[in-house]
């Protein structure tokens, strides 16, 4: 095993890296420090992959549900199975955008109306979450996250 220094991909921090034999045998040492991420950006990305699977699973469910179903009866009140689907993707809206708030120390309010963003018939799930992390990038103080600086990965 070789330690060696590196700096965070997405925020820039300086890191210690452990670089292990197997993956030197595989990898060039350049390589390995250019894929260092910090802790705290590190336990973000997998978080963030595992909400936006989970919100992609709930539209595709959502998009099942309701695909079929008349004009008239989508203005009917939410009910059953669709009540319960739109309340778990809003709650899950609602953790993502606390989990955005808290990695890039914004305090964006939330708004209902993404989720007509997420209901509509033609939404591409990943392009409405990239768009609102977009939106987070611009007022985040963070200089090293903003738009334009670090590139998150699109998943
Ligand atoms: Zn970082």
């Amino acid at each position: 095993m070789k330690k060696t220094k590196g700096r965070c991909k997405f925020c820039g921090t300086d890191v210690t890296l452990n670089l292990f034999d197997p993956g030197r045998q595989w990898f060039s040492e350049k390589w390995l420090v250019d894929m260092a991420a910090c802790n705290r950006c590190a336990d973000f990305m997998e978080k963030r992959r595992g909400i936006h699977e989970n919100v992609r699973r709930l539209v595709v469910q959502w998009s099942r549900h309701t695909s079929g179903a008349k004009p008239e009866d989508l203005r009917e009140p939410l009910q059953g199975h669709r009540k319960v689907l739109k309340d778990g993707l809003t709650a899950m809206m609602k953790d993502w955008l606390a989990t955005m708030n808290e990695y890039f120390k914004t305090n964006i309010a939330w708004d209902e109306s993404v989720m007509n963003l997420l209901l509509d018939k033609n939404t591409n799930v990943n392009t409405v979450l990239l768009q609102c992390e977009r939106m987070l990038r611009q007022e985040t103080p963070v200089a090293a996250l903003r738009v334009g600086r670090a590139v998150f990965p699109i998943q």
